[in-house]
């Protein structure tokens, strides 16, 4: 054998060569390495006394669900530590193509037109990197769940936005999330040969807007004219109110051979921390999806994928009837929405009232006098204003301008985004913090 003596090891170590000094970052991350929420968890993590900023329930999923992980963990079957299909574990893909099968009036083959991923967020991954080329344009409709614009750019494409625009509510009523539209002229003339897709996400975060079918009509109409695929992030899809209906885009007219819908066990079933999620579409387009998947994560953890399997087993068992977790989770949570609602409107930060899913949008300009402007300021008021009061009031929530592409951060920088998937005790000790606030304002 070879001696290496001592001295020859460290002065390798110390040479001047040994220290890398090429640029390492890939050209794709370039503008895409700050990231919001870094930033505001760990705000949240350090202040907050009430954290209603992250989405993420606080209370615990259904006790039938985390019997059935516990069942998968520790029963007789010691296979479920171990790999399993790595496109979708077979009793999970069996039973959502036989539930979304229902909900889309359509026979859905198991092995090919669903594929189970990490989360939404890997779902979208190997959307964007399955779909987009370099140069190609897809549409974001703003505001929009922040990472769709990076992903994007990670795969080379160019993110096209348009925006919900408000319409003034009527005197003396609150806004609601219906209030904010497209404006069907300006959603055209974002079309062109170059888009590839158009990412619709109905329930949407951060709004909670549920696109109604008209409006959905008029995406479906511009995606035939265009030719154009429709990543559809339907992962809020049982969280709607006040009687509201869910429609899926790719049951419209010409939409299934172009859609990808994606879901997330981590929202339907409030286990956010599984990672579970899927999408459902046609073999032409999920045969591209399952090449990025097999050669990036390729395979989703066994025992989760069992237990959401059993959870929705039993969820098509209960299907509309009152018992089943998708009718009493929004009932709950439309309950908890109300609460928030009232506890904002009653010290002046007039909340936007969602139509659906577990976040809301509220109005923050009676604050200002708190947190005054700093103009020419390179970050949005909205920002500083949340940075403020986590720092000072210990209350955790996300400025709206994190869901606006950097031109547009200014353009609605007055609101600030709550999650009320939380405990009633959490909740009340929001309106707590929100009372002694309005109290300690206006009092002499
Ligand atoms: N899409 C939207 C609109 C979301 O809000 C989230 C989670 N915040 C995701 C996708 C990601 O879901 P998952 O946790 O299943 O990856």
């Amino acid at each position: 054998p070879i001696a290496i003596s001592k001295s020859f090891k460290l002065n390798s170590f110390l040479s001047p060569q040994a220290k890398m000094s090429r640029p390492v970052q890939a050209r794709r991350l370039e503008g895409i390495d700050k990231n919001i929420w870094v930033e505001f968890v760990k705000l949240a993590a350090t202040y907050s006394t009430v954290n209603l900023g992250q989405g993420f329930p606080d209370f615990p999923p259904p006790d039938f669900l985390k019997k059935a992980f516990v069942r998968a963990l520790s029963g007789e079957n010691h296979m479920l530590h171990q790999y399993t299909r790595g496109f979708g574990h077979p009793p999970l893909v069996k039973i959502l193509a036989q539930f979304f099968g229902k909900l889309l009036g359509r026979d859905l083959d198991p092995m090919t037109n669903v594929m189970v991923t990490v989360g939404a967020y890997q779902a979208l991954f190997c959307c964007f990197q399955a779909f987009v080329d370099e140069g190609d344009e897809v549409i974001i409709i703003e505001p929009f769940f922040d990472c769709y614009e990076p992903m994007v750019k990670m795969a080379g494409g160019m993110p096209v936005f348009v925006q919900l625009r408000p319409k003034a509510p009527k005197d003396g009523q609150l806004m609601s999330s219906a209030d904010w539209q497209l404006d069907p002229a300006e959603l055209a003339s974002k079309f062109s040969e170059r888009t590839k897709a158009i990412v619709l996400n109905s329930p949407n975060n951060p709004l909670g807007k549920v696109f109604s079918r008209e409006e959905l009509e008029l995406i479906a109409d511009l995606c035939v004219k265009h030719d154009v695929l429709c990543i559809s992030d339907e992962v809020y899809e049982w969280l709607v109110y006040d009687g509201k209906e869910h429609i899926r885009i790719a049951s419209l007219q010409g939409m299934w051979d172009r859609t990808v819908t994606i879901g997330s066990a981590g929202k339907s079933f409030s286990a956010t921390g599984w990672k579970v999620g899927w999408t459902v579409g046609p073999n032409r387009l999920l045969q591209h999806l399952r090449t990025v998947h097999q050669n990036s994560a390729y395979h989703c953890a066994t025992v989760a994928q069992e237990a959401v399997a059993q959870g929705f087993q039993r969820e098509l068992e209960l299907y509309g009837k009152p018992e089943s977790y998708f009718i009493q989770l929004p009932k709950e949570l439309q309950q908890k929405r109300d609460w928030l609602v009232q506890s904002l409107d009653a010290v002046g930060m007039k909340p936007i009232i969602p139509e659906g899913t577990y976040f809301l949008v509220a109005d923050i300009s009676e604050f200002k006098s708190d947190v005054p402007d700093v103009p020419d300021s390179s970050e949005p008021y909205d920002s500083r204003f949340a940075k403020w009061m986590v720092k000072n009031k210990g209350l955790a929530a996300i400025p709206l301008s994190a869901f606006y592409c950097g031109a547009h951060k200014n353009n609605y920088n007055h609101f600030i985004r709550f999650c009320f998937a939380k405990e009633e005790a959490t909740l009340k000790a929001a309106n707590d913090v929100l009372q002694k606030w309005k109290w300690e304002k206006t009092s002499p």
